[in-house]
């Protein structure tokens, strides 16, 4: 057996919930952080990180038990691992495999980094929107001031 599948087999398998594989290496507090999970979902994460991979070289893998991430949570991970691949597991069994699709929108999740962006305005607000320009590594453009915010933007606002 290679050492990669050594690393990779170190994570016990879960009976129900959501693994995120292939998840950029060491991304994913990032994606802890923009999930936003309750208390008593994050007792149940357990993560990889660093670990080898075939294709990616080093990567992190996420495991969420009992839960099932719904489509708008799995935007939120294309954002910061544009590579990850999602299994949905229920009774051991794979049921879904997806690779995850950044939408061609985004809305909140990030700001923009122009602070003179009127997405930015102390008073009143405007709820940012971005149009993905580049889907790996992620790049966005800001709708209302055209500011481009790359993937070290984002990872920034998530440290
Ligand atoms: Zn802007």
């Amino acid at each position: 057996m290679s050492e990669n599948n050594k690393s990779e087999l170190k994570i016990k398998a879960i009976e129900n919930g959501t693994v995120i594989d292939h998840i950029t290496a060491n991304k994913t507090l990032h994606i802890l952080k923009i999930l936003n999970l309750p208390d008593k979902e994050i007792r149940n994460v357990t993560v990889a990180m660093n670990v080898s991979s075939k294709e990616m070289g080093r990567k992190d893998i996420l495991k969420i038990e009992n839960r099932e991430l719904d489509h708008e949570e799995l935007n939120q991970v294309a954002l910061i691992a544009p590579k990850a691949t999602i299994n949905i597991i229920r009774d051991y069994k794979l049921v879904k495999k997806d690779k995850i699709v950044l939408p061609e929108k985004i809305t909140s999740i990030i700001k923009c980094t122009n602070p003179k962006c009127i997405t930015n305005y102390e008073n009143e607000p405007i709820t940012p929107i971005f149009k993905v320009v580049n889907d790996c590594p992620t790049v966005v453009r800001c709708h209302y001031c055209e500011k481009l915010i790359k993937t070290e933007d984002i990872d920034k606002q998530f440290e």
